[in-house]
């Protein structure tokens, strides 16, 4: 069930990045924007909600996917006030 939605999220991401080549599409960043998605997803749909949720999906429910795609591009938007990307290394040497 939680690939399903992870599926989805990196599905509306790679559409997110090509709609938008101003974001990083570094390993790091994708990863850090689908934690973030799928967390924001989570916090916004009680999880008793959860298996209606993916019924929705698996029928392309337009609003979920809506919801999805804004879920991803907030945190696309986090990730790049704070790209994790080249700030661990120089954050551990200190
Ligand atoms: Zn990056």
């Amino acid at each position: 069930m939680k690939n399903f939605m992870e599926d989805l999220v990196l599905e509306l991401l790679d559409e997110a990045l090509q709609a938008n080549p101003e974001f990083c599409r570094c390993e790091k960043c994708r990863q850090e924007v689908v934690l973030l998605a799928l967390s924001k997803i989570k916090g916004s749909y009680a999880s008793s909600l959860l298996g209606e949720i993916f019924a929705r999906v698996e029928q392309s429910d337009r609003q979920v996917r809506i919801d999805v795609l804004l879920a991803v591009m907030q945190a696309l938007r986090q990730v790049a006030a704070y790209p994790r990307h080249n700030g661990q290394t120089k954050r551990s040497e200190k």
